[in-house]
């Protein structure tokens, strides 16, 4: 068998495949000097590697094709591969297919990460007496393949899916969750009507017994409820208009099961910032509901929960200026709605590489909002240019331009008064300067505490 792509997913799918046995050729674009980590992770086992391209003879004596996350599904030798008859998966897929546990999917456009570890403490609290165990992974970090063998029938696995592990799929996970719909990766997908169609995929193949939760309040997401074949439980502000879902009255986050109202959690409890968060809150409520996870275990996960680094993460205070770190916030919806979580008078980085999604709306709000806007990397003439010529108010004080992040940060300094948050919340990717996210994040939070 074949995989393309030597990443995180592609040394999970080789060590599976070659630990059963199976004759493994792995082929990444990369040259073999930059992968060197991940030979050296699989050196235990007999594998093959062809790096630098994919050649079509890989294919000669496939009978399975699988592809590492970053690795897009219309790549040609995919193509080919289906032509041929060839098998094309990956590792989400797989492990569906095999795994005897139950399965939470949860996918979309943002907040899949902190409503999967979410729902993960809350299920962590149910079981804690209990044999079961839990399992968390998937495109958050850690592919469940590896854990395939140790995994029982009894265990809950709880599993973040992204829009491009979803477009291979042909199962579903018994409860899916589908947090929101908005453009993102649009440089990958080119339409949103294929987006959708890949997080979507998520319910496909669900049957009659299976979950489904949506959220109401996202447009994205609430029109898939025809595609929903189970039950419905869904997530919002208000309360559901029929059926069961989460929601908050008189500051207090409320399950309504079969017209009863369970009393959860008051909102003062969340120790997340911004409302988006709290969102992902009432996502990880409903979410456990769908596996009868109890009122107080949902209570024992918020209570306590700050989030995950590079997502809205206080990094310091220096001379009464609060330093956050949101490196993740890749697309400009993203970068909107960390800035909608402060109150506070904010100095604004941003920047990085653009996937060719639309800056208007975060052009009119950082008019609106940012005192000090300081752009960096590949992106920032772009964005600069949409925020110039952007209409409606505008109370931006300073506006610079940096070659690179850590330009910025010194800048920052230089501009933030005490009282002010600085903000990283770039809404382009890390790839023009930085191997991904997390990398851009540490060193954003290793350039400020050097501050
Ligand atoms: P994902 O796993 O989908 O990438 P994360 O949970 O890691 O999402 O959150 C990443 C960033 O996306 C956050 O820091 C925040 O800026 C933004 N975000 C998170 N949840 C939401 C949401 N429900 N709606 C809009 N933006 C969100």
């Amino acid at each position: 068998m074949v995989v393309l792509g030597l990443a995180r997913q592609g040394i999970a799918l080789t060590r599976y495949f070659a630990k059963g046995g199976a004759e493994v050729v792995v082929s990444d674009l990369k040259p073999s000097e930059a992968l060197s980590d991940a030979q050296e992770a699989l050196s235990d086992l007999p594998v093959e590697y062809v790096f630098g391209s994919h050649p079509p003879a890989l294919l000669e004596r496939a009978d399975l094709l699988c592809l590492s996350g970053g690795v897009p599904a219309d790549l040609p030798l995919a193509l080919q591969a289906r032509e041929q008859g060839i098998k094309v998966t990956n590792d989400a897929q797989l492990f569906l297919e095999i795994c005897p546990a139950l399965v939470i999917g949860i996918t979309g456009s943002a907040g899949k990460s902190t409503v999967t570890t979410l729902v993960g403490r809350m299920a962590l609290s149910h079981f804690e007496d209990s044999e079961s165990r839990v399992w968390i992974g998937g495109n958050i970090g850690r592919p469940l393949l590896v854990d395939l063998s140790d995994i029982g029938a009894e265990d809950l696995v709880i599993m973040e899916l992204s829009s491009f592990q979803l477009e291979l799929m042909t199962a579903s996970p018994h409860v899916a969750g589908i947090l929101n719909v908005t453009p993102n990766h649009l440089d990958r997908h080119l339409t949103m009507e294929a987006y959708t169609a890949a997080k979507c995929r998520i319910l496909d193949f669900q049957s009659g017994e299976d979950i489904a939760i949506l959220g109401r309040e996202d447009p994205g997401a609430w029109a898939l409820q025809d595609q929903v074949k189970g039950r419905l439980i869904s997530f919002g502000w208000s309360a559901p208009e029929s059926g069961d879902g989460t929601y908050i009255k008189d500051e207090t986050i409320l399950l309504r099961l079969e017209t009863e109202d369970v009393k959860l959690s008051p909102v003062s409890e969340v120790e997340l910032r911004g409302e988006h968060n709290l969102l992902n809150v009432l996502a990880s409520c409903a979410i456990a509901a769908a596996v009868d996870i109890s009122p107080e275990s949902m209570v024992a996960g918020i209570q306590g929960f700050q989030g995950i680094e590079h997502r809205l993460e206080f990094v310091r205070r220096i001379d009464g200026v609060d330093w956050y770190n949101d490196s993740i916030a890749t697309s400009p919806e993203r970068a909107i709605a960390a800035i909608r979580a402060f109150d506070e008078p904010l100095v604004l980085l941003a920047g990085g590489r653009d996937k060719d999604l639309p800056w208007g709306d975060f052009a009119t709000l950082v008019r609106q909002r940012i005192d000090h806007l300081i752009l960096f990397g590949e992106a920032a003439e772009k964005i600069a240019d949409v925020i110039n010529s952007s209409p409606g108010p505008n109370k931006i004080q300073s506006f610079e331009i940096c070659d690179g992040l850590e330009a910025a940060v010194h800048q920052a300094r230089r501009v933030a008064e005490p009282g002010d948050v600085v903000l990283l919340a770039p809404g382009g990717t890390s790839f023009d300067e930085f191997k991904d996210f997390a990398e851009r994040g540490e060193n954003f939070r290793s350039w400020v505490s050097a501050l």
